[in-house]
């Protein structure tokens, strides 16, 4: 559309969506790493993207931070740097055995379900997990037992579960889930499973369910909803799928603004804005300024939760900082 027909349009907004990008998880990790550089110096090594979002990965290793995928990538005694999605306690003693200075920064709400997963099987439990195939957080979590945990991908997953004892049986979740559809996997759990015992609290984390519910709150006044997040971050796919699921007629992932095509936004009068818990505010306020470009410059910042928490960076990290301040 020109920008003459895009300013032209009456009664053109935007809802934006609030909370919404950096989590506490995020914000730790991305930290972890830029404080590893200034006090170890580059390279810094990390395992898995510490988030997943291609400019913060992009902008970390313009810094000299080295991203690989296992640690045999690293060099031995080098500093490696455990993303934010946790990792199996086989890749730790991988580190030790390389002689890697390992740094984790897991975020401590999946290290949380880490913990249950480790209680329930020391109490011979069959652990179903619900989560995505193939997540890096899965795996991390299926690591700590793998005798014990089998995976429940969604709802049509559920007619797979086999468990020995079904009075002995819990589930827990990865923490980046759809809150509607983890509840109608374990509404179909309990159908087969009466007995199925639920998480002490809740897996899907308190990021995970504001970004979603916030979304539910403007879904049905969009025409479009635009979330800011990349590809392989799980909890910005689910919010596309919220956005649609709670009446938006369309909605679409981008990493970047100019991956936004005019063609969304021809009929288009409301759009909703909105981030995944991995993404940066500033590439929020590019989609911002390319909405107002195209005459949606009235913004309308919709609050359904306050978030103050946050999380102190990892124990092996602070105790270097601390050491090095010390040193002078
Ligand atoms: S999305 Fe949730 S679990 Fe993941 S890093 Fe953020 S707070 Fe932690």
């Amino acid at each position: 559309m020109t920008q003459a027909e895009a300013t032209s349009r009456p009664g053109k907004r935007v809802l934006l969506a609030k909370p919404r990008g950096y989590c506490a998880g995020v914000d730790r990790a991305v930290q972890t790493v830029e404080e590893a550089l200034k006090l170890y110096g580059a390279p810094i090594y990390v395992r898995k993207q510490i988030v997943h979002n291609k400019h913060v990965v992009q902008t970390l290793e313009s810094q000299g931070a080295i991203f690989v995928e296992e640690n045999e990538e690293v060099p031995e005694g080098a500093t490696v740097i455990f993303s934010a999605h946790g990792v199996a306690p086989e890749v730790y003693e991988q580190a030790r055995q390389r002689s890697l200075r390992a740094i984790d920064a897991t975020c401590p709400l999946v290290t949380k379900v880490h913990q249950e997963a480790k209680r329930f099987a020391a109490e011979d439990y069959d652990i179903l997990l619900i989560g995505h195939e193939g997540h890096e957080e899965v795996i991390g979590t299926a690591g700590e037992a793998p005798a014990h945990i089998q995976l429940v991908d969604g709802p049509d997953g559920v007619d797979k579960v086999t468990v020995r004892d079904p009075e002995k049986v819990v589930w827990l979740s990865q923490t980046t889930l759809s809150v509607d559809e983890t509840l109608e996997t374990v509404a179909r759990l309990k159908q087969r499973l009466p007995l199925l015992q639920s998480p002490p609290s809740d897996d899907i984390c308190y990021a995970t369910s504001n970004r979603q519910h916030v979304v539910k709150e403007i879904a049905p006044d969009c025409d479009v909803v635009i979330v800011v997040g990349s590809r392989n971050s799980s909890n910005s796919v689910r919010l596309v799928e919220v956005a649609v699921d709670a009446g938006a007629r369309a909605g679409y992932l981008v990493d970047f603004a100019h991956e936004i095509d005019d063609a969304w936004l021809a009929d288009a009068r409301t759009v909703g804005v909105t981030s995944g818990a991995s993404v940066p505010e500033e590439l929020v306020r590019d989609v911002l300024t390319h909405l107002a470009a195209r005459g949606f410059g009235d913004v309308e910042e919709i609050l359904t939760a306050n978030e103050r928490l946050t999380f102190s960076l990892p124990q092996e990290l602070k105790r270097d900082m601390k050491a090095a301040a010390a040193r002078g």
